[in-house]
């Protein structure tokens, strides 16, 4: 399969009155056309920045972005705009729907600048409805009478309605509960198999089982999920240690020399940026 995003050695630093924030440090990502991708982390690692990186609504300090093969890191604004309009679909946690408007009118507000008439956008919206398997007596139900879970399915309908190459995902499922998720999850399966390149970004294990591949970004690095359970093995190794320190003899005849953090990057194979 070849790479539909193709991210090389990214850096993103804020400057910001109060000094600069590095949220990545030389981040590379491949991802293959038709994979279903999840990126976990905690709170502050650089999730959004590299999701708005990948989504064309920020711009590296410094590295390479391949999307589909063009470098997107040096196309003007007007190019950008085009390649998120036609080229990438966003879903979002709090499904961001207009609460009035129709169902269908929502799914059809990507399609608000294309210059295909009306009846046309409707067929888009109502196709792309048809796929995420909502049925069609709500198509003209207001969306904030729907309730989560069909939501999240217009939000899924308007990502695709443009027949994107790549749907962004930022914790589609963190406002539902379990088997609403679920359902979700089963959906963007659904997309996958049709063609679509999904990328999303969870908190939670169970919905990054539903991905082919999970990567963890922590401090603004990412790490594979062989490395990330490496690196938690060594954090429990040396908890077990600390305890076994505080409990035990107290004169330890060969104690280990703790491990600095920057040993982290030996540990995990990777190199200190
Ligand atoms: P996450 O999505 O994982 O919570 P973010 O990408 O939002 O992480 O943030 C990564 C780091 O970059 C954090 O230290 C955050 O404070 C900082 N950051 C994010 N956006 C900005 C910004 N616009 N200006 C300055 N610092 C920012």
């Amino acid at each position: 399969m070849s790479a539909v995003i193709d991210v090389r050695g990214l850096w993103r630093i804020y400057e910001t009155a109060a000094g600069h924030t590095t949220a990545l440090r030389g981040v590379s990502l491949q991802v293959a056309r038709g994979e279903l991708l999840a990126i976990m982390g905690p709170s502050g690692s650089g999730k959004s920045t590299l999701m708005n990186t990948l989504g064309c609504l920020d711009r590296p300090t410094a590295g390479s972005y391949r999307l589909e093969g063009v470098e997107v890191s040096e196309l003007s604004e007007d190019d950008l705009a085009h390649v998120r309009s036609s080229r990438l679909g966003f879903v979002f946690q709090s499904f961001n729907l207009l609460p009035r408007a129709t169902v269908l009118r929502n799914v059809m507000l990507p399609l608000v600048y294309s210059d295909r008439p009306v009846r046309d956008r409707e067929l888009a919206a109502w196709r792309a409805l048809r796929s995420v398997g909502l049925p069609e007596e709500h198509y003209l139900h207001r969306s904030n009478e729907l309730s989560g879970g069909q939501m999240q399915r217009v939000a899924i309908a308007r990502a695709l309605v443009n027949d994107p190459a790549i749907i962004l995902a930022d914790e589609p499922t963190g406002n539902l509960d379990t088997a609403t998720g679920e359902m979700v999850m089963r959906t963007f399966r659904y997309m996958q198999r049709r063609g679509k390149t999904i990328i999303l970004i969870t908190h939670d294990p169970e919905v990054a089982a539903w991905a082919d591949r999970t990567v963890h970004i922590r401090d603004g690095r990412l790490f594979s999920d062989e490395e990330e359970r490496a690196y938690l093995a060594g954090l429990a190794q040396r908890g077990e240690r600390d305890a076994g320190k505080k409990n035990g003899p107290a004169a330890d005849p060969s104690p280990t020399p703790p491990t600095a953090p920057k040993d982290r990057s030996r540990l995990l194979g990777v190199p200190c940026l």
